[in-house]
Protein backbone atom coordinates (compact mmCIF):
# COMPACT_ATOMS: atom_id res chain seq x y z
CA UNK A 1 0.00 0.00 0.00
CA UNK A 2 1.25 3.18 -0.87
CA UNK A 3 2.25 5.87 1.62
CA UNK A 4 3.31 9.30 2.27
CA UNK A 5 6.99 10.11 3.41
CA UNK A 6 7.11 13.53 4.88
CA UNK A 7 10.89 14.97 4.97
CA UNK A 8 11.31 18.29 6.86
CA UNK A 9 14.52 20.02 8.11
CA UNK A 10 16.91 22.86 7.78
CA UNK A 11 18.21 24.87 4.69
CA UNK A 12 20.90 22.10 3.39
CA UNK A 13 20.48 19.26 5.35
CA UNK A 14 20.13 17.29 1.81
CA UNK A 15 16.57 16.80 2.03
CA UNK A 16 16.37 16.95 -1.73
CA UNK A 17 19.10 14.62 -2.42
CA UNK A 18 17.72 12.02 -0.01
CA UNK A 19 14.01 12.48 -1.19
CA UNK A 20 15.21 11.77 -4.69
CA UNK A 21 16.65 8.13 -4.15
CA UNK A 22 13.63 7.75 -1.90
CA UNK A 23 11.03 7.91 -4.30
CA UNK A 24 13.16 6.59 -6.83
CA UNK A 25 13.59 3.36 -5.11
CA UNK A 26 9.63 2.68 -4.16
CA UNK A 27 8.78 4.32 -7.15
CA UNK A 28 6.78 7.03 -5.67
CA UNK A 29 6.48 10.80 -7.18
CA UNK A 30 8.81 12.76 -5.66
CA UNK A 31 7.65 16.62 -4.14
CA UNK A 32 9.63 19.61 -3.59
CA UNK A 33 7.70 22.19 -1.94
CA UNK A 34 10.73 24.58 -1.82
CA UNK A 35 10.90 24.41 -5.35
CA UNK A 36 7.44 25.82 -5.71
CA UNK A 37 7.92 28.15 -3.20
CA UNK A 38 10.98 29.38 -4.99
CA UNK A 39 9.14 29.54 -8.42
CA UNK A 40 6.65 31.86 -6.81
CA UNK A 41 9.52 34.05 -5.91
CA UNK A 42 11.31 33.98 -9.08
CA UNK A 43 7.53 35.61 -10.21
CA UNK A 44 7.29 38.52 -7.31
CA UNK A 45 11.14 39.13 -7.83
CA UNK A 46 10.73 39.47 -11.67
CA UNK A 47 7.71 41.76 -11.55
CA UNK A 48 8.92 43.69 -8.15
CA UNK A 49 6.33 43.24 -5.63
CA UNK A 50 7.98 44.06 -2.37
CA UNK A 51 7.85 41.10 -0.44
CA UNK A 52 5.86 42.41 2.66
CA UNK A 53 2.84 42.85 0.37
CA UNK A 54 0.95 39.40 1.22
CA UNK A 55 -1.77 40.10 -1.02
CA UNK A 56 -0.41 41.06 -4.12
CA UNK A 57 1.80 37.58 -3.69
CA UNK A 58 -1.30 35.71 -3.34
CA UNK A 59 -3.15 37.32 -6.08
CA UNK A 60 0.22 36.17 -8.49
CA UNK A 61 0.22 32.92 -7.28
CA UNK A 62 -3.60 32.21 -8.05
CA UNK A 63 -2.25 33.29 -11.39
CA UNK A 64 0.84 30.99 -11.20
CA UNK A 65 0.80 27.44 -12.71
CA UNK A 66 3.83 25.41 -11.26
CA UNK A 67 4.20 22.04 -12.09
CA UNK A 68 6.67 19.85 -11.24
CA UNK A 69 7.59 17.13 -13.48
CA UNK A 70 9.50 14.04 -13.47
CA UNK A 71 11.42 12.58 -16.36
CA UNK A 72 14.02 9.81 -15.99
CA UNK A 73 16.67 10.70 -13.06
CA UNK A 74 15.76 14.94 -13.55
CA UNK A 75 12.84 16.74 -12.07
CA UNK A 76 12.18 20.16 -14.10
CA UNK A 77 10.22 22.92 -12.45
CA UNK A 78 7.46 24.83 -14.68
CA UNK A 79 6.42 27.79 -13.92
CA UNK A 80 3.52 29.13 -16.48
CA UNK A 81 5.19 26.64 -18.82
CA UNK A 82 8.37 28.15 -18.69
CA UNK A 83 11.03 25.64 -17.30
CA UNK A 84 12.72 27.32 -13.76
CA UNK A 85 14.23 24.57 -12.99
CA UNK A 86 17.80 26.20 -12.44
CA UNK A 87 16.90 29.91 -12.32
CA UNK A 88 15.07 29.87 -9.01
CA UNK A 89 18.64 28.41 -7.26
CA UNK A 90 20.34 31.63 -8.13
CA UNK A 91 21.11 33.33 -4.73
CA UNK A 92 18.99 35.97 -5.60
CA UNK A 93 15.66 33.98 -5.21
CA UNK A 94 17.33 31.74 -2.27
CA UNK A 95 17.89 34.77 0.03
CA UNK A 96 14.46 36.26 -0.72
CA UNK A 97 12.43 32.88 -0.54
CA UNK A 98 11.93 33.16 3.01
CA UNK A 99 10.33 36.55 2.98
CA UNK A 100 8.11 35.18 0.23
CA UNK A 101 7.22 31.61 2.28
CA UNK A 102 6.34 33.75 5.52
CA UNK A 103 3.01 35.00 4.58
CA UNK A 104 -0.33 33.53 6.06
CA UNK A 105 -2.45 33.45 3.14
CA UNK A 106 0.31 32.82 0.90
CA UNK A 107 0.99 29.41 2.86
CA UNK A 108 -2.81 28.27 2.58
CA UNK A 109 -2.80 28.60 -1.26
CA UNK A 110 0.33 26.30 -1.51
CA UNK A 111 -0.54 23.98 1.18
CA UNK A 112 -3.88 23.34 -0.37
CA UNK A 113 -2.05 22.72 -4.06
CA UNK A 114 0.46 20.31 -1.90
CA UNK A 115 -2.47 18.07 0.05
CA UNK A 116 -3.90 17.75 -3.16
CA UNK A 117 -1.02 16.39 -4.62
CA UNK A 118 -0.19 14.08 -1.91
CA UNK A 119 -3.85 12.90 -1.44
CA UNK A 120 -3.44 9.92 -3.54
CA UNK A 121 -0.18 9.19 -1.36
CA UNK A 122 2.54 7.21 -3.32
CA UNK A 123 4.79 10.39 -2.41
CA UNK A 124 7.56 11.69 -1.02
CA UNK A 125 7.56 15.35 0.27
CA UNK A 126 10.39 17.52 1.36
CA UNK A 127 10.25 20.85 2.86
CA UNK A 128 9.86 21.98 6.50
CA UNK A 129 6.28 22.15 7.53
CA UNK A 130 5.23 18.41 5.31
CA UNK A 131 5.07 16.32 8.60
CA UNK A 132 3.86 19.13 11.22
CA UNK A 133 0.68 20.54 8.65
CA UNK A 134 1.02 19.44 4.92
CA UNK A 135 0.38 15.73 5.74
CA UNK A 136 0.02 15.67 9.39
CA UNK A 137 -0.85 11.95 9.00
CA UNK A 138 2.29 11.04 6.72
CA UNK A 139 2.81 7.26 7.74
CA UNK A 140 6.52 7.95 7.82
CA UNK A 141 7.93 11.22 9.09
CA UNK A 142 11.97 11.93 9.07
CA UNK A 143 13.36 15.19 10.23
CA UNK A 144 17.03 15.47 8.93
CA UNK A 145 19.34 17.76 10.74
CA UNK A 146 23.08 18.74 10.19
CA UNK A 147 25.75 21.05 11.64
CA UNK A 148 25.26 24.56 10.02
CA UNK A 149 29.56 24.27 9.22
CA UNK A 150 28.47 20.86 7.49
CA UNK A 151 25.59 22.32 5.84
CA UNK A 152 27.51 25.35 4.40
CA UNK A 153 30.43 22.79 3.34
CA UNK A 154 28.09 20.78 0.94
CA UNK A 155 26.10 24.25 -0.23
CA UNK A 156 29.90 25.80 -1.19
CA UNK A 157 30.82 21.90 -3.19
CA UNK A 158 28.26 22.09 -4.92
CA UNK A 159 28.98 25.38 -6.12
CA UNK A 160 32.51 25.17 -6.65
CA UNK A 161 31.43 21.77 -8.77
CA UNK A 162 28.92 24.12 -11.12
CA UNK A 163 31.11 26.24 -11.69
CA UNK A 164 30.11 29.45 -9.08
CA UNK A 165 31.65 31.43 -7.04
CA UNK A 166 31.14 30.39 -3.29
CA UNK A 167 32.47 31.62 -0.32
CA UNK A 168 31.89 29.71 2.96
CA UNK A 169 31.41 31.98 5.28
CA UNK A 170 28.91 34.02 3.38
CA UNK A 171 26.63 31.04 2.58
CA UNK A 172 27.42 29.97 6.55
CA UNK A 173 25.64 33.18 7.13
CA UNK A 174 23.34 32.75 4.25
CA UNK A 175 21.69 29.59 5.73
CA UNK A 176 21.52 30.79 9.40
CA UNK A 177 19.56 33.56 7.98
CA UNK A 178 17.16 31.54 5.94
CA UNK A 179 16.92 28.80 9.04
CA UNK A 180 16.20 31.73 11.53
CA UNK A 181 13.25 33.52 9.37
CA UNK A 182 11.99 30.03 8.89
CA UNK A 183 12.24 29.22 12.44
CA UNK A 184 10.83 32.28 13.59
CA UNK A 185 7.51 32.53 11.00
CA UNK A 186 4.00 32.58 12.75
CA UNK A 187 2.31 30.21 10.45
CA UNK A 188 3.62 26.47 10.52
CA UNK A 189 7.38 27.45 11.15
CA UNK A 190 10.23 24.93 10.77
CA UNK A 191 9.89 22.41 13.94
CA UNK A 192 10.27 19.06 14.58
CA UNK A 193 6.96 17.53 14.65
CA UNK A 194 6.48 15.11 17.92
CA UNK A 195 6.31 11.69 16.04
CA UNK A 196 9.12 12.25 13.18
CA UNK A 197 12.51 10.13 13.35
CA UNK A 198 15.30 12.65 14.04
CA UNK A 199 18.31 11.35 11.21
CA UNK A 200 21.75 13.51 12.22
CA UNK A 201 23.65 13.60 8.54
CA UNK A 202 26.64 15.43 9.66
CA UNK A 203 28.57 11.95 9.56
CA UNK A 204 26.58 10.39 7.40
CA UNK A 205 26.84 9.58 3.53
CA UNK A 206 23.48 10.33 1.21
CA UNK A 207 23.09 6.53 0.64
CA UNK A 208 23.48 5.60 4.77
CA UNK A 209 20.57 8.60 5.07
CA UNK A 210 18.19 7.01 2.48
CA UNK A 211 18.71 3.73 3.40
CA UNK A 212 17.95 4.53 6.93
CA UNK A 213 14.89 5.88 5.80
CA UNK A 214 13.70 2.91 3.35
CA UNK A 215 14.10 0.90 6.89
CA UNK A 216 11.42 3.00 8.17
CA UNK A 217 9.38 2.83 5.25
CA UNK A 218 9.68 -0.82 4.84
CA UNK A 219 9.06 -2.00 8.36
O1 LIG B 1 13.89 23.48 0.47
P1 LIG B 1 14.35 24.80 -0.08
O2 LIG B 1 15.64 25.27 0.50
O3 LIG B 1 14.35 24.83 -1.57
O4 LIG B 1 13.22 25.83 0.38
C1 LIG B 1 13.31 27.20 0.07
C2 LIG B 1 12.51 28.01 1.08
O5 LIG B 1 11.12 27.80 0.87
C3 LIG B 1 12.74 27.71 2.54
O6 LIG B 1 13.87 28.38 3.07
C4 LIG B 1 11.44 28.20 3.18
O7 LIG B 1 11.45 29.59 3.37
C5 LIG B 1 10.43 27.88 2.10
N1 LIG B 1 9.72 26.64 2.35
C6 LIG B 1 8.69 26.64 3.25
N2 LIG B 1 7.94 25.53 3.45
C7 LIG B 1 8.19 24.41 2.78
C8 LIG B 1 9.28 24.36 1.87
C9 LIG B 1 10.03 25.50 1.69
O8 LIG B 1 8.43 27.66 3.88
N3 LIG B 1 7.43 23.34 2.95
Amino acid sequence: NAIAVAIDGPAAAGKSTVAKIVANELGYIYIDTGAMYRALTLKVLRKQIPLNEDKAITNLLANTDIQLKQSDSSQHVLMDEEDVTSAIRSEHVTNNVSYVAKHAIVREEMVNRQRELARKRGVVMDGRDIGTHVIPDAEVKIFLKATVEERARRRYEENVQKGFAADLEKLKEEIEQRDRIDSKREVAPLVQANDAIELDTTDLSINDVAAAILEKVNK
